[in-house]
């Protein structure tokens, strides 16, 4: 391009910019109603990880009906669709994660979701508690938006709708993981990607962090075999109850007698325990499962090594045999946000947010998925806060009472769009 064409670029999409600022303000308002009747419909209309038919059925036809190029069934359900600029410049992801988790919702919210399902055995509620209705509905307005002005976008936009963020269901694959394993980022290249979650934090406000952000999220499963026997003769079991509870109590050490967590902070749950059939029965079997949060992959290792060390000692003392295994629905890595990236973009927030915004100190113990996406490729995520206004403490995500205030949802939308506009010119 010569020196004068660059000028003439320079100008019109300097130019261009500020003018679909202009519009994006005109056009918000209707754009927040469409989006939040989506919001709406997904939200009374929740679906499991890996099965989000409904959910990428309509995130498909509307991205279509927008003649946007629609990809379907990218790990089992995900859908992308990519938004051809009309200026030159960089390949742009963003991206929102599409599954509800098994939770009975207790909103009283008049489209709140009376869905049932089996889960891992038992019958459960399923509800958008962790927001992913909002990040979808968000989208798809970000989506119309943009591509009905895609003469002024610089670059090409990949819009990722992914299932499974939560994880998907036991001896599946799913996810980012899987996206990328079907090679999402060989076929569109994005050279950044962005995404944005919803929680109880202050209404409209944008939080981001820099660095690592969240988490990386480890499970293990420890299985504990007996001897059963009658609960009126110990003497002939051997007890995977008692040897659980010398489990979950060593297990309770880790982080508080055994590793230093000075630099680095990390968490050892139980989140499950299972065992017996009937109070007179000293059963054979006992299950413990849990979750491990770390920042550094060192320390990481090192709990590993703590819970076997802990399995043996228990093993040795209680005669029962116990099994210890990680991992086995899989494993994400710390969600980090590209400093440089982060340092970049934090006027752009801003500047979207109307100075709602602030640099949070604190990672989250939280993980995502979104991961494996930055992993790859610079990413930025950050939190949208959508307490009702005024509201400082509010049910956090997975809670059944967790609310999604939609007078939040527009500085999400506004920012991501002003991310597409500015990347990479601040
Ligand atoms: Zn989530
Ligand atoms: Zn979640």
């Amino acid at each position: 391009m010569n020196k004068l064409m660059l000028f003439f670029v320079l100008i019109f999409s300097t130019y261009g910019f500020s003018d679909l600022k202009q519009d994006l303000d005109r056009q918000l308002e209707p754009l927040m109603e469409k989006v939040i009747s989506w919001r709406h419909d997904i939200h009374q209309n929740p679906e499991l990880s890996n099965r989000e038919y409904r959910t990428a059925k309509k995130i498909a036809v509307h991205l279509k009906s927008l003649g946007i190029k629609v990809e379907t069934k990218i790990a089992y359900t995900g859908v992308v669709g990519l938004i051809e600029g009309g200026l030159p410049g960089p390949t742009i992801a963003l991206r929102a994660d599409m599954d509800a988790l098994p939770v009975i919702e207790k909103t009283g919210l008049p489209f709140a979701s009376k869905d049932k399902t089996k889960y891992l055995g038992q019958t459960v509620g399923i509800m958008h508690a962790c927001g992913h209705d909002a990040h979808v509905a968000i989208l798809m307005g970000v989506a119309e938006f943009l591509s009905q002005n895609k003469d002024q976008i610089k670059g090409n936009i990949v819009l990722i709708f992914q299932p499974a963020e939560e994880g998907p269901p036991e001896g599946e694959n799913g996810g980012a993981k899987m996206m990328l394993e079907e090679g999402l980022f060989e076929k569109y290249d994005p050279e950044v990607i962005f995404g944005l979650h919803v929680g109880n934090g202050p209404h409209g406000y944008v939080s981001v962090v820099s660095g690592p952000a969240m988490a990386a999220a480890s499970t293990y499963r420890i299985k504990v075999k007996g001897v059963q026997a009658h609960g009126s003769r110990p003497w002939d079991s051997i007890d995977p109850v008692m040897a659980s509870v010398e489990l979950i109590q060593g297990l309770n050490t880790i982080v508080s007698r055994r590793i230093n967590i000075i630099n680095n902070p990390a968490v050892v749950s139980v989140g499950i325990i299972r065992s017996g059939t009937r109070g007179n029965i000293i059963p054979e079997d006992a299950e413990i499962q849990g979750t491990i949060r770390t920042f550094d992959p060192e320390l990481r290792a090192e709990i590993y090594d703590e819970i076997r060390q802990i399995a043996s000692g228990v093993a040795l003392g209680t005669g029962a045999q116990i099994d210890v295994e990680f991992d086995v629905g899989g494993f994400y890595p710390v969600t980090y946000n590209n400093p440089d990236l982060v340092a970049k973009l934090i006027p752009t927030l801003k500047e979207a947010t109307d100075n709602k915004f602030f640099l949070s100190k604190t990672p989250s113990t939280g993980a995502e998925d979104f991961s494996f996406f930055s992993d790859r490729i610079p990413g930025m995520y950050f939190w949208l806060g959508v307490n009702a206004p005024g509201v400082e403490n509010a049910p956090g995500n997975h809670s059944p009472y967790f609310v999604v205030d939609d007078g939040a949802l527009d500085e999400g939308l506004k920012s991501l769009i002003y991310l597409v506009l500015e990347y990479p010119e601040k």
